[in-house]
């Protein structure tokens, strides 16, 4: 049996806290077989379990190559040749050979183990043809072990009485990520992926402390393995020892002490040392949140991403009677605080509006946001009457994704005056001072916020695609998470940009729960600030140690300053200085 030593492997923390249990490991769109002890004797059972399975597999693919030689040609069954040869491959099989007797598992967790390798390195080769085999690879692997399966499967891949597990993916989307079981995952830590993607932002939403762009995981990870999950640092640590162990069981119960004492100040104004208010309101991805909203002292919620609600259920989409009776409901929950609803914000990286239509080449810069609703129309006006509906019972706000400029807002305060007047043709009420608001996240819609602020009543900064778009990095893409710079000077003066048009303005990506952030946040004069409630009771205690008049010089020189370093580090300073104690 090998041995078993710590070994931790880094990535970008994203979700905070602490989670100790065992691994469930999820490869690239095939999951880990269960693993289980052998014993010297087992060994020949288990070649003949694997020999068996590649003899089914072997029928299976040439029965498959005659199909499909018979109805599209030779040419097209050639494919199948390909897989044959990858069944029985030297490489693998030597391999397979080497590492059965040093691990000492069963066969197909070794198996999986063993092709994962494969697949990574030829993932990482320059030859193109060579990348584009992996698809075949991991179509053989799958059958290999679904024959494994069939025959004495065993389902022994937690130890007995451990349901609960971190969960080790090599990507989740934020459909998968919606969708976990809170009751059953820990925590979970992904390959692939940033900080700004939604798959992070709705860890943070569950509370699940979360890790993403572990290079090697899915390769150093096994299923069953005890491990800890720091989503403070960003640290998985794989069979941790019991020293470690116990030292991550203090810093819990630590960190969670500390956490209860920020939450009791939440009835304290969020003001800074000299008297400058700022409103601090929560941002909300589940409906269940909304029962934290009162807990975390939020004055309202500043961004709902409706999406999850009416897209996540993976059903037909809720109509405008059952969304009026959600809003309805969360309004009075809220009460007497604002909600603020942003409409539909599909595509792009999100879940998409329709699943079966055609793949974008470029879908951040695609159909997504307002684009869909625009060339959407009932379904549009279907969330926006149920919205105005629901303003009848609380204090309801409306504000649009994705906007680029003046004319996607005329054409949407039409659509949303036709919906009011069909609502008082029905006698249907409404609130007729609903504030309606954009998010302001592409540079076009930042460079012409003073003619959008002759519009609306808000804006609402999201940076998390404001700075994608900005500086042209991918949020969701791990390979240039290190270049995502939201103080990026193109990105500051934009936000700067905005606030001086002089409406209301709200902070609401991912930036408004940096610690860091916080100085250069307040100091150019946002007016709010709108968190994940988990973090909502930390940034307002930080806000109250800050004092405003600084903060406005710092934002002063911080409009013109050359580089994201020199903008983070005079933000920085001020926030060490001001509240040490909270990082
Ligand atoms: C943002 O882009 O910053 C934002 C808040 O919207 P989302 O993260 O939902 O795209
Ligand atoms: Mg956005």
């Amino acid at each position: 049996m090998e041995k078993q030593v710590e070994q931790r492997l880094r990535g970008l923390p994203v979700s905070p806290g602490i989670a100790i249990g065992c691994l469930r490991v999820e490869a690239r769109d095939c999951s880990a077989p269960p693993i289980h002890p052998i014993t010297t004797e087992e060994l020949p059972d288990e070649w003949r379990r694997f020999e068996a399975a590649l003899v089914r597999t072997e029928e299976e693919l040439t029965a498959l190559k005659q199909r499909v030689e018979a109805v599209s040609g030779a040419t097209e069954a050639a494919i199948f040749d390909a897989h044959l040869l990858f069944l029985r491959d030297r490489t693998i099989m030597s391999k397979l050979k080497s590492e059965l007797p040093l691990r000492m598992q069963n066969i197909e967790s070794v198996y999986y183990a063993v092709v994962q390798n494969f697949m990574e390195v030829m993932r990482s080769v320059d030859d193109p043809y060579l990348r584009s085999r992996v698809m075949d690879i991991r179509d053989v692997l799958q059958r290999v072990l679904r024959n494994m399966q069939s025959g004495n499967s065993v389902q022994r891949m937690l130890p007995p009485g451990e349901s609960k597990c971190i969960l080790a993916a090599y990507e989740l989307t934020p459909g998968d990520t919606a969708e976990l079981d809170r009751k059953n995952v820990l925590g979970f830590v992904t390959e692939t992926g940033s900080a700004m993607s939604h798959t992070a932002i709705l860890a943070r939403s569950l509370g699940l402390p979360a890790a993403v762009a572990v290079p090697r995981l899915v390769m150093d990870s096994r299923t069953g393995s005890p491990a800890i999950l720091d989503g403070y640092e960003g640290v998985l640590i794989i069979n941790p020892t019991e020293e470690t162990q116990e030292r991550y069981q203090s810093l819990r119960a630590e960190r969670e002490k500390a956490y209860r004492e920020l939450v009791e100040m939440r009835e304290l104004p969020t003001v800074t040392t000299d008297g400058h208010r700022v409103h601090l309101a929560a941002n909300v991805e589940f409906a269940h949140e909304f029962e934290s909203i009162h807990r975390s002292g939020a004055e309202g919620v500043g961004l709902y991403r409706t999406e999850f609600f009416l897209l996540g259920s993976g059903g037909s989409m809720p109509d405008e009677e059952a969304q009026y009776e959600h809003y309805r409901k969360l309004l009075e929950e809220c009460a007497p605080h604002e909600v603020i609803f942003r409409t539909l914000d599909a595509g792009g990286d999100k879940l998409p509006f329709e699943p079966n239509a055609e793949r974008e080449d470029n879908p951040a810069l695609g159909w997504r946001g307002i684009r869909v609703s625009l060339s959407r129309v009932q379904i549009f006006k279907q969330q926006m009457r149920a919205i105005l509906r629901s303003s009848a019972h609380g204090k309801a706000g409306i504000m649009f994704p994705m906007v680029s400029g003046v004319t996607e807002v005329r054409r949407t305060l039409e659509l949303l005056d036709e919906c009011r007047l069909e609502l008082r043709e029905l006698g249907l009420a409404y609130d007729e001072k609903m504030r309606v608001g954009v998010m302001i996240e592409v540079p076009g819609a930042a460079m012409m916020a003073d003619a959008l602020a002759r519009y609306v009543d808000f804006f609402s900064i999201g940076t998390n695609d404001l700075t994608q778009y900005t500086i042209a990095v991918d949020r969701v893409n791990h390979r240039v998470a290190s270049i995502f710079r939201v103080t990026h000077p193109g990105v500051v003066r934009l936000m700067a940009r905005t606030i001086e048009a002089g409406i209301p303005t709200t902070i609401c990506g991912e930036m408004g729960g940096d610690l860091n952030m916080l100085p250069l946040l307040v100091g150019l004069g946002a007016t709010e600030i709108s968190v994940g409630t988990h973090l909502l009771p930390v940034v307002r205690v930080a806000i109250r140690h800050l004092n405003y008049a600084e903060c406005r010089n710092m934002a002063q020189r911080a409009l013109q300053a050359e580089d994201s370093a020199t903008i983070r580090s005079l933000s920085r300073d001020i926030a060490l200085k001001s509240y040490p104690n909270l990082f």
